[in-house]
């Protein structure tokens, strides 16, 4: 067992390897220097963890690649015909349906199939919005790409990129950023020294720069440390869960078609469907923070919503090639932390750059990575330090000068209306888009109702507590028990393409979980968790690695967690003194679900 902690000193370290990432070490190592070193960790097990849908207009991408030809990353296409789809209900269209609609969306619905307008249960739209459009744009697995890009990044010599690294903190002195901490190795699950402990290195650099995600340790820590600027908050949240499919055979849909859904499994549930080459799809839907459902399972609808007619007609006999789920960080701009600080930089989702009025991230990421390296470029030619106003200077002027600002401000309250209701959300979504931001609809989050209150008229409380004491007593969420009792059909698993969360753990990927490190999901006050009813986390957890424990307290398995992070944002127990903090404590770690294709 060692005590000592090895630290070395770098140039520049960074934090994450993700699209953000990915734009700040191609444009610096496009020029090599010999006199740089610079270092990125990443947690997962590989560098093309990340999974994204991923279809993005490209402009930062081809910025850096302006010969990028699709064609020689897998599964890259140009994006080609795209379709917008309102999806009606197949499972009925009354009050009783198992599919929550509100009076005027069965409404709308009753008069589309009164017109015979929808074809396949489905009412495709005329036309997309400009503002939608990813014309020109690529069509991507980001695994794929991101495989890509490592190696073009390390082909110089300037930059490695170390995976399997988690990195645990930012080390903080007097205020600046100073390098960081990699995770102590070696350890119990509560992360004492265990056998063959290893403190985590200590990597000092001059600076820091951080593209660890939507809920990556490092910039919650600095959130932390340094606040917010006033007015910004992170409330805004999804959780995209998406599958990669062998398309059955006799499906000739042209590689970069692109078809966005929305309407089912429920009103609030956006979706996607895009072809790759090589007869491979990518489908996947967004359960959004402002979903009123508290027990939002998002494995369920997505089987769900795979069986919508409109989409079934081309996934029926199709097989799963591999699946994941993640966190996006939906307050985009209006989530903005400090941008820079003496020793750091922040780039990426968790730098507020998602768009959420075109639903994109990869490009904005990427795109603040390039201004970020050109920003480096320019002070270390000049001989300048990586102050905060140095960086402010010159990283953040380009940032505030680019598309990626102006399209954020527009973006910024694009989605409020959807607070209000789903039809209002759509119209807020519609005047932003089309007024470039002058116009939307205002709307503040809600606190989610309890279970009783969200099932009223469909379920009693006396339901709800005999499946809660049925599945908490067999150690069991209640999501798919409460689904079955308000009519949804249970999913005919075929072992191919439907098949129980459990299966696609085995079958769609890889879960890594090495041993010796800490669990990285753990419960800050477990007496709040004994007294929770709802249990958010549990009926959210994308990989059933949550679990009702016998006294209250959830157990948590890391050998099924996905390392989404939905559960960090869905308990519903803000912390009295940081009600920007929940009950979970979600830390750096290593492993999750491990497939280069999502
Ligand atoms: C299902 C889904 C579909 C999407 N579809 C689209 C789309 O069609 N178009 C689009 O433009 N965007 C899409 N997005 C959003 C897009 O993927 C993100 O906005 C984008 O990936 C953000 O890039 P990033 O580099 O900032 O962060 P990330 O991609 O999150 O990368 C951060 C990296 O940091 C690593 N990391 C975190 N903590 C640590 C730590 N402590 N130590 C070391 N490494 C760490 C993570 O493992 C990760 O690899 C989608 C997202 C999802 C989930
Ligand atoms: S972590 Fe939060 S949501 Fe989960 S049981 Fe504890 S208090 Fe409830
Ligand atoms: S425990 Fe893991 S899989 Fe479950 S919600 Fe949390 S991060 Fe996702």
């Amino acid at each position: 067992m060692s005590d000592d902690r090895q630290s070395m000193a770098v140039d520049i370290v960074c934090v994450g390897f993700g699209p953000a990432m990915g734009g700040f070490l191609s444009t610096l190592a496009r020029d090599a220097d010999p006199n740089l070193q610079v270092i990125c960790y990443e947690r997962a097990d590989d560098i093309g963890f990340g999974v994204s849908g991923a279809v993005t207009r490209a402009r930062g991408i081809r910025q850096s690649f302006p010969d990028l030809n699709p064609d020689e990353i897998p599964m890259a296409a140009a994006v080609g015909h795209e379709k917008i789809a309102y999806l009606l209900d197949p499972l009925g269209a009354g009050r009783h349906a198992p599919s929550r609609r509100s009076k005027s969306l069965r409404a709308a619905d009753r008069l589309l199939r009164l017109l015979r307008l929808p074809a396949d249960h489905a009412f495709e739209l005329p036309w997309a919005p400009p503002f939608l459009r990813k014309e020109g744009g690529l069509l991507l697995s980001i695994g794929q790409f991101m495989q890509w890009t490592g190696a073009q990044a390390m082909s110089g010599g300037t930059v490695q990129i170390w995976p399997g690294m988690p990195v645990s903190e930012a080390l903080v002195e007097d205020g600046r950023v100073v390098g960081v901490r990699l995770l102590d190795q070696g350890t119990d699950r509560q992360g004492h020294p265990d056998a063959g402990y290893m403190p985590g290195m200590d990597l000092r650099a001059a600076l820091t720069v951080v593209g660890d995600g939507p809920v990556g340790a490092v910039g919650r820590q600095l959130d932390s440390l340094y606040g917010l600027p006033d007015g910004h908050h992170q409330h805004e949240w999804a959780v995209g869960v998406k599958m990669v499919v062998d398309l059955p055979d006799g499906v000739d849909l042209e590689p970069g078609t692109i078809f966005h859904t929305f309407g089912y499994p429920e009103p609030e549930i956006f979706g996607f469907f895009y072809v790759h080459p090589n007869h491979v799809a990518s489908v996947g839907i967004f359960v959004p923070s402002w979903f009123h459902n508290p027990a939002r399972t998002s494995y369920r609808y997505l089987q769900h919503y795979m069986l919508h007619p409109y989409l079934w007609r081309y996934l029926e006999g199709g097989k799963l090639r591999s699946w994941g789920a993640k966190s996006l960080q939906e307050a985009g701009k209006r989530g903005e932390p400090f941008l820079a600080g003496d020793g750091y930089a922040r780039i990426g989702e968790c730098s507020g750059s998602t768009n959420v009025l075109t639903g994109s991230g990869v490009d904005e990421a990427w795109t603040t990575g390039i201004q970020l390296a050109e920003a480096v470029k320019e002070l270390r030619a000049a001989g300048r330090p990586f102050t905060k106003a140095d960086l402010e200077e010159t990283y953040l002027a380009r940032r505030r000068a680019s598309w990626v600002e102006r399209e954020g401000s527009i973006a910024e309250k694009a989605r409020d209306g959807f607070h209000r209701g789903v039809v209002t959300g759509l119209i807020g979504m519609a005047m932003a888009g089309a007024t470039k931001g002058r116009l939307s609809i205002a709307g503040e989050p809600q606190l989610l109702p309890g279970l009783e209150e969200y099932y009223r008229g469909k379920l009693t409380p006396v339901d709800i507590d005999e499946v809660r004491h049925q599945c908490y007593g067999s150690g069991i969420a209640m999501h798919d028990a409460l689904m079955d009792r308000c009519g949804w059909p249970a999913v005919p698993f075929d072992g191919q393409l439907l098949m129980s969360q459990q299966d696609a753990l085995l079958v769609g990927g890889k879960v890594q979980a090495p041993a010796g490190y800490a669990d990285h999901v753990t419960f800050l006050y477990p007496d709040f968790c004994e007294r929770c009813a709802t249990k958010l986390c549990i009926e959210i957890c994308s990989g059933q690695a949550l679990t009702p424990g016998p006294d209250g307290v959830p157990l948590f398995d890391r050998d099924k967690c996905v390392f989404c992070g939905a559960c960090l944002w869905n308990c519903r127990q803000p912390l009295d003194d940081d009600p920007v903090r929940t009950n979970i404590a979600f830390r750096a770690g290593a492993g999750g679900l491990h497939s280069t294709e999502n």
